[in-house]
């Protein structure tokens, strides 16, 4: 705290410092923590709305801190962002996020709505900038055997926003490749929703924000003129759209009569085990 000035914004916050000291502390194991292999993943279904058949995960990675216990996503990955280890643990992600993807497919080579399970995998804003995300993609795909049709990268909507042809390069390559791109936390940003076109996406997922609003059956009219319009732009433009947060099932029934394709959450599954990804893949093809 600094000597008394005045004003009361200086005052000491022993919280705030608290934090500031824990934040410090992680931001520091980071490294060592990679290295001894703290960090582990957990996969969330990814189910079709029509016949709630699971067609895939998304990877969301939890550090087990040996102190801490274990740590969400939204504790570290701004860390990570910030001193550039988001790019070998990001990798680190991918690769076995990829890996498993794979075993999934080699278990159960088809979900009951057809078609091999995917795996959706986040990149962060520091991620795309990086100059080896294309190789390092590659190369994650090749040593796996995966098809690139069975990945799926995860970009939010605000780091493309205003995104010059550096940027959008690489996921333009990746896209080229058969990687899908998708559209995080669409609706929450600013974008010019004629801006999609230029972008290579090939699936918008929906903020859950939306999902929020239609808890009632039925919901917000206004919400729904929304949710309709983005589906509809969305169909046109040949994307697909998910759903994420997903707590109801008057919510999952609002949605998918809206027209959304496909959909994550809590009603379905929370974040778990990989092999639960594999069993109920498995007792949908009952
Ligand atoms: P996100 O990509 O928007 O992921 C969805 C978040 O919603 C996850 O939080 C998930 O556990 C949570 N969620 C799923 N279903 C429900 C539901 O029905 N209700 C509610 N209230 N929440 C639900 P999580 O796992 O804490 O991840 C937070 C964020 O951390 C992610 O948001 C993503 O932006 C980031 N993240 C996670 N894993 C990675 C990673 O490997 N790399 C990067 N760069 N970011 C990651
Ligand atoms: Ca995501
Ligand atoms: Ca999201
Ligand atoms: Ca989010």
């Amino acid at each position: 705290a600094k000597a008394a000035g005045g004003n009361r914004f200086e005052r000491a916050d022993p919280e705030a410092d608290a934090r500031a000291i824990t934040r410090h502390g992680l931001t520091n194991a980071l490294p060592a923590a990679l290295e001894r292999g703290e960090f582990f993943i957990e996969y969330q279904p990814l189910v079709h709305l029509g016949d709630g058949s699971v067609h895939g995960a998304e990877a969301l990675v939890r550090w087990s801190h040996p102190q801490h216990g274990v740590l969400g996503p939204d504790r570290f990955i701004p860390l990570a962002e910030h001193t550039g280890l988001i790019v070998p643990l990001g990798r680190w992600v991918m690769a076995e996020s990829v890996r498993q993807a794979r075993f999934w497919q080699e278990r159960h080579p088809g979900s009951r709505a057809g078609g091999p399970l995917r795996v959706n995998v986040n990149l962060s804003p520091t991620q795309l900038h990086h100059p080896g995300l294309v190789a390092d993609t590659v190369e994650v795909l090749e040593r796996s055997g995966l098809e690139p049709g069975a990945l799926c990268l995860e970009v939010t909507e605000s780091a493309l926003i205003g995104a010059d042809d550096d940027l959008l390069k690489p996921l333009r390559q990746l896209a080229d490749m058969g990687v899908d791109i998708a559209l995080d936390d669409f609706g929450t940003g600013y974008s010019n929703l004629a801006n999609l076109r230029r972008l290579p996406v090939s699936v918008l997922k929906l903020d859950r924000s939306f999902t929020q609003s239609m808890q009632q059956h039925p919901a917000d009219p206004v919400d729904i003129k929304i949710v309709e319009g983005i589906v509809s732009l969305a169909h046109s433009l040949h994307l697909a759209v998910t759903v994420e947060g997903v707590e109801t099932g008057a919510q999952a029934e609002q949605l998918r009569e809206l027209g959304c394709d496909t959909a994550q959450g809590w009603y379905y599954a929370r974040p778990g085990a990989p092999d639960r990804i594999h069993s109920l893949a498995l007792t949908d093809a009952v």
